[in-house]
């Protein structure tokens, strides 16, 4: 369903200033594949706000009803245009909730169901499945009844998994005052602007001197220049990925340092960003400050690294869906 709404002045200038400070994809990223109808429903805007954001510069191959648009592009430009209406903008509104909620209320254990399902784009196909679990258990959870060992490696069209969740969260403080810096640092690149937050394609976000080089960060590849720049400075360092738990779950991805005590916390600066965009004052410091050392209460770790893939298949293209029901 695409929602409509006027185009009034206030809105197009906001439109207009979203096309301005995008980032667009680099050439060699781009694939300008999504078209106009794909296009309006992904920023939840009618034709003539696109053909707004067209005359205002949005990047595009081909013109009028032939116009093509990059998917990055267009998620970039909707969590900029900030119009409310797209799906991008559910996962930033995830994180600004979470933020909102009582400090208590972001390490509290959650029971869900996941149902991940993973399919092959041949129905008919007998190739291989090698699927990475979740791994609730590093950060205090469990999966309680687990659908084998990890990784699951299975064949056939698709892969169901089913099983209950426990994810539980726990509140510490970076002591390693390098660590503490490092943190502070990349977090105000990121609220300055130096380096900016916008959705990067896959390997985009993997490759770090190549994401830098664009001045953009995403989770992925912020977690990478953590860990380098931490590394550089004498820590132990690592990477991981996850999902963020809810109405939506959102992929995330996260590095995590050696503490002076010796224990492993994560430093996120993506999450506090994005928990406090828009925000001032004391509430906004103490979830920043949340976020360089604990583990939120809805986050499901998985033991894999940035930018490394959950799942393979050996013949290619297939799609997934994953689910997180309270329980
Ligand atoms: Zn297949």
């Amino acid at each position: 369903m695409t929602l409509h709404y006027p185009l009034d002045a206030v809105t197009a200038r906001s439109w207009r200033s979203a096309v301005r400070r995008l980032i667009p994809t680099p050439a060699a990223h781009r694939r300008a594949d999504v078209g106009r109808d794909a296009a309006r429903s992904l920023l939840g805007c009618d034709d003539a706000t696109l053909d707004l954001l067209l005359e205002a510069g949005l990047p595009s191959s081909g013109t009028g009803d032939a116009a093509r648009f990059d998917r990055f592009d267009l998620i970039n430009v909707a969590i900029y245009g900030g119009a409310g209406r797209s799906v991008p903008e559910a996962a930033q509104r995830y994180v600004l909730r979470y933020a909102d909620g009582r400090p208590d209320s972001w390490t509290e254990p959650r029971r869900w169901t996941l149902r991940w399902l993973l399919r092959c784009a041949d129905q008919t196909c007998e190739g291989k499945w090698r699927v990475r679990l979740p791994t609730p258990e590093l950060f205090g959870g469990s999966l309680t009844d687990p659908p084998g060992p990890d990784p699951l490696e299975t064949t056939g069209p698709s892969v169901r998994i089913t099983t209950g969740a426990v994810t539980a969260g726990h509140r510490a403080e970076v002591r390693s005052p390098v660590a503490r810096a490092l943190f502070d640092e990349v977090l105000t690149e990121l609220e300055t602007g130096r380096l900016r937050y916008q959705w990067l394609p896959a390997d985009l976000g993997a490759d770090l001197p190549g994401a830098v080089a664009n001045g953009t960060l995403d989770c992925v590849a912020a977690a990478l220049l953590l860990a380098e720049r931490g590394r550089e400075r004498g820590l132990s360092t690592r990477t991981r990925r996850g999902r963020m738990l809810g109405m939506i779950a959102v992929d995330h991805a996260w590095a995590e340092i050696r503490d002076d005590d010796g224990r492993w916390l994560p430093l996120d600066p993506v999450f506090a960003l994005l928990g406090g965009t828009g925000r001032t004052g004391p509430a906004a410091a103490a979830f920043a400050a949340f976020c360089a050392g604990s583990v939120p209460g809805r986050f499901l770790p998985w033991d894999v690294a940035a930018g490394a893939p959950l799942a393979e298949h050996s013949c290619g293209a297939w799609t997934e869906t994953f689910l997180a029901s309270p329980a």
